[in-house]
């Protein structure tokens, strides 16, 4: 972190604690906080660029109204050719509750309600996109207000944000297709786009998003060729005139498997495209896709209205130091360990279907009985 940037928090600090000065002689003497006013930063997320500042002014007793903003940056190497610099600004109006009576000191809990606008720079072509979405949120925390004139505030608190309306709600990933189709899930299986609870009439399936790409994921994961025709054979069977095009670089449906993908793709309106997607943004309430077309060597545009990347499988411990798990390939999956007889079933061992991760668990049951022999 920079000397500068150190001193440039540090300087700000200052200033806010000098800004309240003023504000405080509102106040009658001997520390009544009566028409205090609060301006703070948060000096953490300073230090990180992350230039926020809050103006809360007492309304009653118990109760402030305020507003926030913030804005950060943050910015991949300049040489790396899918870099990118993504911006965040955003601004809420605060509600705070303080059950002391003493408002702006003490134990609070509140709300906050506003807007965030990211706006995404791409290196590789030189082009940006922007979107705004809604949020709100709760906060709860302390204030203390400090020295004679009561003029210093400090405070710790938490609070959650959800944001709402973001342009690309309608992207989802193919988790939450699962989900999504599903009796038991949040729709009662029914396919909506998340945006407004609609059925889709056009939906986009993505496939190899991160997977089998040198700046994510090395390895193919597996199972989501399948999954995703497994989901638009679903989309089909609720909404027959929907239109599905499911965009590729290679299909992996080994063995019977190919039945599968024959059978899928002879149902009308499902479409098989050969192209990597790079982009999707908002256009009119749909959603654009920028499609490498890899035959015909071209950039094309689609459209859809529900669009569901087949991301890849990542393992859970990739970045852990599980106590037993201390054998692992490059990419996080678990290797079997005979010596401290540990053995690896399933998507913990590499990506594959149930079918595979029965067959792995069976193989490794096997394998602990025969050590445990070994043993007795
Ligand atoms: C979108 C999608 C659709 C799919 N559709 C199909 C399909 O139609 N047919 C098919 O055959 N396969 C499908 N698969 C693949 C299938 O989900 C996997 O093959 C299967 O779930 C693997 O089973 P598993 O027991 O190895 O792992 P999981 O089912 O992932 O179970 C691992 C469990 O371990 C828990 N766990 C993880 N880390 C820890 C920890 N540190 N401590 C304690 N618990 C932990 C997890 O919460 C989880 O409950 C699909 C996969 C995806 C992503
Ligand atoms: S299974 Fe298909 S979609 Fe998934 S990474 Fe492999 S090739 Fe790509």
């Amino acid at each position: 972190m920079s000397k500068v940037r150190c001193l440039t928090v540090f300087l700000l600090i200052l200033v806010m604690a000098g800004m309240s000065l003023p504000v405080s002689a509102q106040g009658t003497a001997g520390g009544d906080n009566d028409n205090k006013n609060l301006i703070t930063t948060n000096p953490f997320l300073l230090l990180f660029s992350w230039w926020n500042v809050e103006y809360e002014r007492k309304l009653a007793s118990n109760s402030t109204l305020g507003i926030a903003a913030s804005y950060t940056s943050f910015e991949d190497d300049s040489d790396d050719p899918f870099g990118e610099k993504s911006t965040y600004l955003s601004g809420y109006l605060i509600y705070r509750f303080y059950p002391s009576g003493k408002a702006p000191a003490g134990f609070y809990f509140g709300g906050r309600l506003g807007m965030t606008s990211v706006e995404i720079e791409y290196f590789e072509d030189d082009t940006s996109e922007k979107g705004t979405a809604y949020g709100f949120g709760l906060d709860v925390g302390y204030t203390w207000l400090l020295g004679a004139q009561e003029n210093f505030a400090i405070s710790v608190g938490v609070g959650a944000t959800r944001l709402f309306g973001g342009d690309l709600e309608d992207v989802i990933s193919n988790v939450q297709m699962e989900r999504l189709a599903a009796p038991a899930g949040p729709t009662g299986g029914k396919i909506v786009r998340p945006s407004n609870n609609q059925a889709p009439t056009k939906v986009a399936f993505v496939q190899c998003a991160g997977s089998r790409d040198v700046n994510h994921l090395n390895y193919c994961s597996g199972v989501c060729c399948l999954a995703s025709l497994k989901h638009a054979q679903y989309v089909k069977e609720q909404l027959p005139d929907a239109e599905v095009t499911m965009y590729y670089i290679d299909r992996r449906t080994p063995g019977r498997n190919e039945d599968f993908l024959l059978k899928t793709t002879a149902i009308s309106g499902v479409n098989l495209v050969k192209g990597k997607v790079g982009r999707v943004e908002q256009s009119n309430g749909s959603l654009k896709l920028h499609v490498e077309d890899v035959e015909k060597e071209r950039i094309i545009e689609a459209e859809a209205d529900l669009v569901v990347l087949a991301t890849g499988m990542v393992p859970n411990a990739a970045g852990d130091d599980l106590a037993i798990f201390t054998r692992k390939d490059d990419d996080g999956f678990v290797l079997d360990d005979l010596e401290a007889a540990v053995t690896v079933a399933g998507v913990a061992r590499r990506p594959e279907d149930v079918a595979a991760s029965v067959r792995d668990a069976t193989g490794a049951a096997a394998r602990a009985l025969v050590a445990a022999g070994r043993r007795a």
